[in-house]
């Protein structure tokens, strides 16, 4: 049997099989839910969080901390399950699923209330009452979560959404719902052990027509995850409740190398982009524009690099490459380097299936050269490890190029020059900028996360990412205790002029205008107290 595809179409059998993209072992079996078990889940949902909605930030903190220490005491099986489910090496999971959860967790500790504490707002001429923004909780939050990251993806949206007072239902990726599944028990243990309901986690499977029972479950907001192509459809159904989404959707993020980067510092990060979770990353390095006068040394540091890269079963021996989660990958690559190739790239290395590990979805780690932008590889989400180098003449070469692309999502840049690093970060496209380094943007969580162009909608991550899981509700509360309101029915004579003279004494230029206007509306209320 197939493995499972990302799909909205249903599929022929009636449970999801999980299997080992890696070995091709099959492990499991897990629901196709439907409409109705999906609402059942949310009604769950929702019930739990009556009472957690009313806990404090310090009894939310505790269970964050609580899941903290968990996860720290579980590390190694928490990544081998995401492995297993990925395909991707240990190393990977720690530093892709384990680090960001852990620094998330950290932040949202540390400064979650602040973030979420009521912010005072200015009331403007209304000088009497005072104005507060207070974050409430949204009910329940619906996740629709991919599958490159089975750990991260699934705990990533729900930290801040539970610190935030939410419930929180995830319709987990049919690639990655076998360690799902496991997060889910360690997470319901967590709220059983501070005396929580652990309904207020739920895991929803099955594919994309379990992700649209989702939307249309009655959850108050959608973060999902995944492609372009399926962001338009969630977004279209989203429509039809008027249920707000965010959309973080692919990326093809460039990387910059000027003529005085340093070009060890720049192979290396070049390095983590491509080939992290065999490029299975939205911030993957997917374009390199090196500048002409570095190019041939750079792609001479890189090339051996790459062909010194091990690939192979990551839970079976010491591999620095995996393998591909989604099988249906592994010809988007092939169509994607074929297509350069015939167009004039320069295959350096790899280029194919690796013909020495048929059991599992193995792509070559790749390297191809002179690619330009008639190639559909310049544009076209890869996400997988082909390396992919673009010589550049200049700065504004490489900011047109870099531009020249419908994602916009991560980017770096490469120099010693700072004026410059700041010139180029500046006419980016792109939701994040890192110079001199790969993906950091990520690890600061105080830093929003988001792309423009067809790369996302909306922020995740920072105070933005937690206040988007809240109802920003506006309060208006006495400044001063005065009881006496203007009252403007039955509208009279004076009622007008009094308005409109209150109107020109705010914002009338200079004190004569002004004055004038106050007296205008001294004379209308004398008028209307006369009656
Ligand atoms: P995908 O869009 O195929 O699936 C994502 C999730 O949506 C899965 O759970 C899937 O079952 C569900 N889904 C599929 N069709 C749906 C539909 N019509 N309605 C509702 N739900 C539906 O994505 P994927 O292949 O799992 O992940 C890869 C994509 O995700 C890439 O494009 C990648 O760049 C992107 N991604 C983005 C980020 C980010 O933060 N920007 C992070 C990781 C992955």
């Amino acid at each position: 049997m197939d493995m499972p595809v990302s799909s909205p179409t249903e599929s022929p059998n009636d449970a999801l099989i999980c299997r080992d993209p890696a070995t091709g072992e099959v492990y499991g079996e897990a629901p196709i839910m439907d409409q109705a078990a999906v609402d059942a889940a949310v009604a769950r949902a929702r019930k739990a969080q009556v009472a957690w909605g009313q806990t404090s930030f310090a009894e939310r903190r505790a269970v964050l901390r609580d899941l903290l220490d968990r996860i720290l005491a579980d590390q190694e099986a928490i990544s081998r399950a995401a492995c297993r489910d990925s395909g991707k090496t240990p190393v990977d999971a720690a530093m892709g699923e384990i680090f960001p959860v852990c620094e998330k967790l950290r932040y949202t500790i540390r400064y979650g209330e602040r973030d979420l504490s009521p912010s005072p707002r200015r009331s403007g001429f209304l000088l009497h009452k005072s104005a507060r923004v207070e974050y409430t909780p949204l009910g329940v939050v619906g996740v629709i979560a991919p599958w490159n990251f089975p750990f991260h993806n699934l705990l990533c949206p729900l930290v801040p959404a539970l610190f935030a007072g939410n419930a929180v239902v995830t319709k987990v990726s049919e690639l990655a719902t076998w360690s799902s599944l496991g997060y889910l028990e360690l997470l319901r243990d967590v709220l059983r052990g501070r005396g929580h309901d652990p309904e207020l986690v739920q895991v929803v499977t099955g594919y994309g027509a379990t992700g649209q029972a989702l939307i249309r479950s009655g959850v108050e907001k959608i973060f999902f995850t995944g492609s372009p192509e399926n962001g338009r459809r969630v977004m279209a159904t989203a429509a039809e409740g008027l249920v707000p989404v965010v959309l973080e959707l692919g990326g093809k993020d460039p990387m910059i190398i000027c003529d005085d980067a340093d070009l060890d510092q720049a192979a290396d990060a070049a390095m983590l982009g491509v080939f992290t979770a065999c490029g299975q990353m939205c911030v993957g390095a997917e374009r390199l524009y090196v500048f002409d006068a570095v190019y041939d040394d750079f792609v001479a540091k890189v090339r051996r690099r790459v062909e010194a890269l091990r690939q192979g079963p990551p839970l079976r021996g010491e591999f620095d490459v995996g393998a591909m989660t989604m099988p249906r990958q592994l010809d988007i690559i092939q169509g994607l380097v074929d297509d350069a190739v015939a167009k004039g790239a320069q295959l350096l290395t790899g280029g194919r299936r690796n013909p020495d590990l048929p059991q599992g979805t193995y792509y070559e780690p790749t390297v191809l050269a002179e690619v330009d932008h008639r190639m559909r590889i310049t544009q076209e989400e890869q996400f997988g490890p082909v390396m992919v180098l673009i010589r550049v003449r200049d700065e504004a070469e490489a900011v047109r190029l870099a531009n020249d692309c419908p994602y916009g999502l991560g980017s770096s840049v490469f120099t010693r020059d700072r004026q410059r690093a700041d010139r180029i970060a500046a006419q980016i496209d792109a939701g994040m900028t890192v110079v001199n380094d790969y993906g950091l943007a990520y690890m600061m969580q105080d830093l929003p996360f988001g792309g423009v162009k067809i790369s996302g909608v909306g922020k995740i991550n920072g105070r933005e990412g937690l206040r988007a899981c809240c109802n920003a509700k506006a309060v208006v509360r006495d400044r001063l205790p005065i009881r006496k309101g203007i009252a403007l029915y039955p509208v009279r004579e004076a009622t007008e002029p009094l308005v409109n003279e209150a109107i020109r004494a705010i914002y009338s230029r200079g004190p004569i205008a002004k004055a004038k206007a106050a007296f205008g509306v001294a004379r209308a209320l004398v008028e209307l107290a006369r009656g």
